[in-house]
């Protein structure tokens, strides 16, 4: 495995900024670590930043460290009890693909995260999430490693720290665990999660399937939101806000109309995406910055944004709901500074 030099990253982040790699490596397999971290011994301070399809990353300026692309690959059936089935991917492979690879075995528990762009490796991240479906509904175990001492361990689902768009790896030890490969549990006797808006609409009264769930969400996601190879963007560019049940209710007062979902740890979520649309940043750009037309959620690159561009146009989004709501809007993609 060679380590290179200056390698442009425009192809590997969805937003297509055109930024570099001070050092960059494809790992294929996990033998190649070897050469890795005998190679790191002689830059023992130099940062690493693991890559998966970099749909969820904002760099703002190049990386001064070491760029590690996961790029192992494995797709297999690993064990089956009376009511689950045990699969295991390998951290490289596609998000969607592995989605559409477990329907095809006929097995269910996935469809609902159906083309999400992205890597295996990159789901557990921040429990990918979507129709009423995160990652820890399906998730078993997966398999990490220690950048620091090159351990190999297995973090079940409770070690794993899932929670909206969070995870142990994402918060607690960032940038500490190569994911390698992640096992899901998935039920032979699958729950259907079908209330999200388009889907009835699409099944037609039809009897559910996971092929035909997938199909639906892949039929709503491509018609809200913009394909990266056409538009730059990394889908929802800020977190839903999670509140107390009587900030809720005083915010209640004032805005009446307010979309709020209850949780069960007591929490409300808001949607961050009425919240900016509240101040009519849909479809607003400065230079080649903006948000997308069909959904202020998405922050899109029109063509030449920087990074630098696209963080200052974010931030005027976070002050305006700050002053307007008096609510703090996080980023959900990982901002590279
Ligand atoms: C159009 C669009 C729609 C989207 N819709 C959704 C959605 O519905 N729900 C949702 O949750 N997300 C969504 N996303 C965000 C994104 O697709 C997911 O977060 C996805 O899991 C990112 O995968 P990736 O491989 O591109 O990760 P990257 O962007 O490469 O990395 C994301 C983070 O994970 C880390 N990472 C990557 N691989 C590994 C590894 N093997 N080991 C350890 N750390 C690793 C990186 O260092 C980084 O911190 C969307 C993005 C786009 C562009």
């Amino acid at each position: 495995m060679k380590i290179l030099e200056n390698i442009s990253l425009k192809s590997l982040n969805s937003f297509g900024l055109d930024v570099k790699a001070r050092y960059f490596c494809t790992l294929a397999t996990l033998g190649g670590l070897r050469t890795v971290l005998q190679w790191r011994k002689t830059y023992p301070d130099l940062p690493v930043l693991f890559l998966g399809g970099g749909s969820n990353m904002l760099f703002v300026s190049d990386f001064r460290g070491l760029v590690v692309k996961v790029a192992l690959r494995e797709r297999s059936v690993l064990a089956e009890d009376q009511d689950y089935v045990y699969v295991r991917a390998g951290a490289g492979e596609n998000w969607h693909e592995t989605v559409r690879w477990a329907i095809e075995q006929g097995y269910a528990g996935l469809e609902n995260l159906s083309l999400i762009p992205g890597t295996v490796g990159a789901a557990p991240m921040q429990n990918i999430g979507a129709y009423g479906v995160e990652l820890k509904d399906c998730f078993h175990e997966l398999l990490a490693l220690d950048w620091q001492t090159a351990e190999l361990r297995h973090f079940s689902l409770e070690a794993c720290q899932f929670a909206y768009r969070d995870s142990y790896f994402k918060s607690i030890e960032p940038n500490r665990w190569l994911i390698a490969s992640v096992t899901f549990r998935l039920p032979k006797k699958p729950v259907w999660h079908l209330d999200y808006a388009g889907v009835p609409e699409y099944l037609k009264g039809q009897e559910p399937s996971a092929r035909l769930i997938s199909d639906a969400i892949m039929a709503i996601r491509q018609a809200k939101l913009p394909d990266p190879a056409v538009l730059g963007n990394a889908g929802s560019f800020f977190k839903n806000p999670l509140i107390s049940a009587e900030h809720y209710a005083q915010l209640k007062v004032t805005y009446p109309n307010m979309p709020a979902w209850p949780q069960a740890d007591g929490l409300v979520k808001l949607s961050a995406g009425w919240l900016i649309d509240q101040l009519g940043w849909k479809g607003k750009r400065v230079k080649d910055a903006g948000t997308y037309e069909k959904h202020a959620l998405v922050l899109v690159n029109h063509g030449t944004a920087t990074g630098t561009e696209l963080w200052a146009f974010a931030q005027e989004i976070i002050q305006s709901v700050q002053v307007r709501f008096g609510l703090a809007l996080e980023p959900e993609p990982r901002v590279i500074e």
